[in-house]
């Protein structure tokens, strides 16, 4: 794998990075995954403008526009004949002799690679997947994209344990997301619901494809908090991410939920992602 380091393209066998780090030490860094799909870049416009959302919101400079951003991107998917799976892209504070404070000026640690990965190929958007519930152990700036994880790290790790694909993290017994997606139930009622963005959640950006698909389709949206109860109670639950794109959920906690295989509002939901994405440009 060719990945962009530190300002060069060189395989990943091969790169490295200096230990006074801020990325390696305190996690002092932002990050962005980006879906390829048939050689497409997936919301990449969104992604680029969450990147520079929380690099500002941790007084990181960008150290790259939008566009250099992607050419970036493209010729990591060039390099790597990359035609189905991830972009991964991170900027740290930079390199410093350790301590907590910071000067201003540091020259940020700017790190793009590919993974592959199945994205739209995942055997779970047909037969769904089973999913756990877990504490949600993470600091108050969520909707800060850090590459400060543990909380997720433990979560994910939980799942993993469990033989399950995600963990839908909560605090007291209200869902705030999943480790590394974003929560929604459709209710008997037929409501598609998932939380109004806060400092809670990251704002998912496969999110705010997929509430602008339901606006297109005429689906009711409620955007607010919902409790495990009600995931129990859903006619439909699902979730998504860059990674996956959308997941329907057929098990929580060992538990039957939302019928036994995706629901006709995630099924539509997901055709339609999927009909856009093909509309786009392959790099
Ligand atoms: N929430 C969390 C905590 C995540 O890590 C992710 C995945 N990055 C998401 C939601 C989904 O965001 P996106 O759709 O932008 O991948």
């Amino acid at each position: 794998r060719i990945g962009y380091i530190r300002g060069e393209f060189v395989p990943l066998t091969k790169a490295s990075i200096p230990v006074m780090d801020r990325g390696f030490l305190f996690g002092d860094g932002v990050y962005e995954v980006t879906a390829v799909i048939e050689g497409r870049l997936v919301d990449d416009a969104a992604h680029l403008a969450r990147l520079e959302r929380s690099l500002k919101e941790i007084g990181i400079v960008n150290p790259h526009t939008a566009s250099q951003w992607t050419r970036l991107e493209e010729e990591i998917v060039r390099r790597n004949k990359l035609t189905n799976g991830l972009i991964y892209l991170q900027v740290t504070r930079g390199v410093a002799e350790r301590a907590f404070k910071y000067k201003d000026g540091l020259v940020p640690t700017v790190v793009v690679f590919p993974q592959f990965s199945p994205v739209q190929y995942n055997p779970l958007t047909k037969t769904g997947a089973r999913i756990i519930t877990v504490p949600d152990l993470r600091w108050a700036r969520c909707d800060i994209k850090s590459t400060s994880l543990l909380a997720q790290v433990l979560a994910k790790h939980a799942a993993s344990q469990a033989e399950v694909s995600e963990a839908w993290m909560m605090r007291d017994d209200v869902i705030t997301e999943g480790a590394s997606s974003t929560a929604y139930i459709v209710t008997q009622h037929g409501d598609l619901v998932t939380r109004a963005l806060s400092h809670e959640t990251l704002p998912g950006i496969t999110r705010q494809t997929l509430l602008r698909i339901a606006q297109d389709l005429k689906l009711r949206i409620v955007e607010r908090p919902f409790t495990r109860q009600e995931v129990l109670d859903a006619r439909e639950v699902f979730y998504t991410s860059a990674s996956t794109i959308a997941i329907p959920v057929v098990e929580m906690d060992g538990v039957p939920v939302g019928g036994t295989k995706p629901g006709p509002v995630f099924e539509a939901l997901y055709a339609t992602y999927m009909q856009e994405v093909m509309q786009l440009t392959p790099v």
